[in-house]
């Protein structure tokens, strides 16, 4: 089975195709981050107008790369939520008007869905059950994954994500968007014992999470430095390296309790902020130790892409499921609601 999978929920427009017998046939992303730049986050209306002008141009390309015709697909696969509402529904109208005037069905995916199967496209997939750490711009979730469609969720943010906390400590330190993976290469020459950084919700039992205070803790202590521009670039490296370090602390303890808690001898870590490189370090060798092996997705594959969309589309597809015929997205969409397979 051949999928074209579309991805449009936020600032960036994904296009794969996925092929079942032989892999990832092609792809192309096309991020809008310069264009927000200049605002300081994701202008909602300017993203919609984007994916309009991207879509059907990446389509061609990628299908062209594939070496792939309509005809040769059996399927459109499309982000359907969570996300902004006016960037879905480009996503969602150019996706079921091809399957529409193609013949083929259509399939409605769940963005933190496509995230969490995206580990799956490596060579060695885990199986289910696993515990899963979703951690991107808008979400920070941990869930025990017990099988496709099938996700409790066992812990998660009482406030800001996790990369949403990296993005805005980055801006009070004036290292514009997307914050992460500045903080990530700054923290490489900070020396850790500078300053401390508070684990938040770690001092008692439980596998929700807080980073908000990261934040506060952030900006108190780049003003008792003298504010953003007083700052050495020492002085950036080594708050960097207090944030990162307390940041990926509290992830990995929350992730140690959850698969105490779950018995799982299998954790996949997903989204933008697992292409950190600590993190991936620190969680490798607490799992280690446990004898718990942990996946996560290539690095191109960790923030919004195309090809997690096709194939999370493809798995649905092939278990039958086909889009219901009003063309609907969501904004809101809990991850333990979906169908399962
Ligand atoms: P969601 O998937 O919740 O709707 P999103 O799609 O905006 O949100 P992703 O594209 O999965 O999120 O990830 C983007 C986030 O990942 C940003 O907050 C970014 O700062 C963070 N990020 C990317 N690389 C790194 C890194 N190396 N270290 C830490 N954070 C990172
Ligand atoms: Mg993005
Ligand atoms: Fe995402």
């Amino acid at each position: 089975m051949r999928v074209l999978g579309i991805e449009s929920s936020c600032d960036e427009t994904g296009v794969a195709i996925y092929d079942t017998e032989k892999g990832l046939l092609g792809q192309a992303l096309f991020s809008q981050i310069d264009m927000h730049a200049r605002y300081g986050g994701v202008v909602p209306e300017l993203a919609s107008r984007d994916h309009v002008r991207r879509v059907l141009p990446l389509i061609r390309q990628v299908m062209d790369e594939a070496q792939t015709g309509a005809e040769q697909l059996d399927g459109v696969a499309y982000t359907a939520g969570p996300g902004l509402a006016g960037a879905l529904l480009v996503g969602a109208g150019v996706a079921r008007s091809l399957a529409f005037g193609w013949g083929i069905p259509a399939v409605a995916v769940h963005h933190m869905e496509g995230h969490l199967l995206a580990p799956l496209l490596e060579d060695e997939a885990p199986d289910f059950p696993f515990v899963a750490l979703l951690v991107s711009g808008g979400h920070s979730l941990l869930l025990d994954a017990r099988g496709l469609g099938d996700y409790a969720i066992i812990g998660e943010s009482v406030d800001d994500a996790a990369g949403e906390a990296f993005d805005k400590a980055a801006k009070m330190m004036g290292l514009g968007y997307p914050g992460g993976p500045r903080i990530a290469a700054l923290a490489q020459q900070g020396n850790p014992g500078r300053f401390r950084f508070p684990r938040p919700m770690t001092d008692r039992p439980g596998l929700d999470m807080s980073f908000s205070g990261l934040k506060t803790f952030t900006l108190n202590t780049i003003n008792d430095l003298g504010g953003a521009e007083a700052l050495s670039e020492q002085d950036r490296a080594d708050v960097a390296r207090a944030f990162e370090d307390a940041a990926v602390d509290t992830l990995v303890i929350k992730c140690r309790r959850a698969v105490e808690q779950t018995g799982h001898r299998r954790l996949v870590m997903a989204g933008g902020v697992s292409a950190n490189g600590t993190l991936r370090e620190r969680l490798a060798s607490q799992m280690d130790k446990r004898g718990v092996r942990v996946f996560y997705p290539a690095p191109q594959y960790c923030t919004d892409n195309g090809a997690m969309i096709a194939f999370a589309g493809a798995l649905r597809l092939q278990a039958g499921e086909q889009a219901a015929l009003p063309i609907e997205v969501r904004a809101r969409w809990p991850l333990d609601q979906l169908a399962s397979l």
